[in-house]
């Protein structure tokens, strides 16, 4: 018997686990001190009540002879996917067949991998959210690194060299910079040119408002030759406990793409829960959506008051225009670690160290805007007494 040896090549785990150790440490030896983490990745507002509504009345459905609901369609429900063609891909011509419901962009953006052939060369952005690289490790797959560059305001540029498969994220995590309709086309030609494919994670699509840049990739022309999207519930609608996702396979992409792919979805997922779906569902309705839009603001909100108190204290920041996350470069001349520790130590504030989304990170860290109101003004209080501009 032998391991997977290429799950040993997953550090990443050991990263923020060595995170949460320091945090936990840190917490026992000063058990009386107020931490805030800057560092959230996760949304804290509660699920709406359209939503919870919706949730309930989906439990009350399975409580019911006449109503009750088994294995669904493995690709997701109907009134999910017309919703979604309906609202997401308005005039966009795809079919419920090239949608799918899931459990998580997490999921979706690896498994993904196993539509393509087993030799494809995997480009992978230098800086990036991890779970790409450790899913190429986990299926066994190539994996070749390009780099990101602060000069190009760390937009992902299109290589010299050929690639079969792209990882694209935008609005990104962690630098927080949203692609506009030029970057992106870049990538659309190129993959057209190379018979390429774009794995295209728009998990924070919800966050998008800037007129140049397109809230899916299948608003730049030739996208649906090439490109399959990604779009999450976690963070539009605080599903990141719930677990709801969807993805975008057209048919362009390849002759009978879909027959083959529900093949593979049939025989290794039994759908996603029927109350996440049913809730996913609600969130189209138009209060819902005024409701959603408001807690997006708000988060965006928090995230131009962090940028703007950090650009105050003399830093460089990226991102959060449209996306909860800053990328920050760090000004001491010390590595993320150690500006995690310093200000951990000092300040009681947890901010996530660059070097976990790879090496080219480590001058820089990320701090979001997902947290509460309150707890980003005492933050900000404290940097401000630090840096004596109180
Ligand atoms: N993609 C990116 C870029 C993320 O940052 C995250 C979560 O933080 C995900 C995907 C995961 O999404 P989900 O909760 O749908 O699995």
């Amino acid at each position: 018997m032998k391991l997977n040896n290429d799950l040993s090549k997953i550090k990443e785990e050991n990263e923020f686990f060595m995170l949460t150790e320091k945090v936990k440490n840190f917490r026992k030896n000063n058990p009386n001190c107020e931490i805030i983490s800057l560092g959230i990745g996760d949304v804290s507002k509660p699920i709406i009540k359209p939503i919870i509504n919706a949730m309930h009345e989906a439990v009350e459905d399975l409580s019911k002879m006449e109503t009750f609901k088994g294995y669904g369609d493995s690709s997701g429900y109907h009134f999910l996917k017309q919703k979604i063609l309906e609202n997401d891909y308005k005039n966009m011509d795809f079919t419920f067949d090239e949608i799918y419901i899931s459990n998580g962009t997490k999921t979706d953006v690896c498994s993904i991998l196993e539509l393509f052939d087993i030799n494809s060369t995997i480009y992978i952005p230098s800086l990036i959210y991890p779970i790409y690289k450790n899913g190429v490790h986990c299926l066994s797959r190539n994996l070749k690194y390009f780099h990101v560059h602060e000069k190009e305001n760390f937009v992902p540029q299109v290589p010299n060299e050929k690639f079969d498969i792209v990882y694209i994220c935008s609005p990104n995590n962690p630098t927080g910079i949203a692609y506009s309709y030029e970057d992106l086309r870049k990538w659309v030609n190129y993959a057209i040119e190379n018979n390429a494919i774009i794995l295209y994670d728009n998990a924070y699509s919800a966050f998008i408002n800037s007129p140049d840049v397109p809230k899916s990739i299948y608003k730049i022309d030739g996208a649906n030759k090439v490109a399959i999207e990604f779009r999450s519930f976690s963070k539009n609608i605080s599903f990141s406990g719930v677990r709801c996702s969807y993805y975008v396979i057209p048919n362009k992409i390849y002759e009978g793409i879909n027959k083959i792919w529900k093949k593979r979805t049939i025989n290794r997922f039994n759908g996603a829960d029927y109350i996440a779906q049913k809730g996913a569902e609600a969130s189209y309705i138009e209060d819902a959506q005024t409701e959603i839009k408001k807690n997006i603001d708000d988060y965006l909100n928090n995230t131009k008051r962090l940028k703007s108190a950090f650009k105050k204290l003399g830093f460089t920041v990226f991102g959060g225009e449209d996306s909860p996350f800053l990328w920050v470069k760090i000004k001491e001349g010390i590595n993320s670690w150690e500006i995690f520790n310093l200000y951990l130590k000092e300040l009681n504030i947890i901010i996530i160290p660059g070097i976990i989304f790879g090496e080219k990170g480590d001058g820089f860290f990320r701090v979001s805007g997902l947290g509460s109101r309150e707890n980003i003004e005492k933050a900000i209080e404290k940097l401000e007494k630090y840096y004596n501009y109180r």
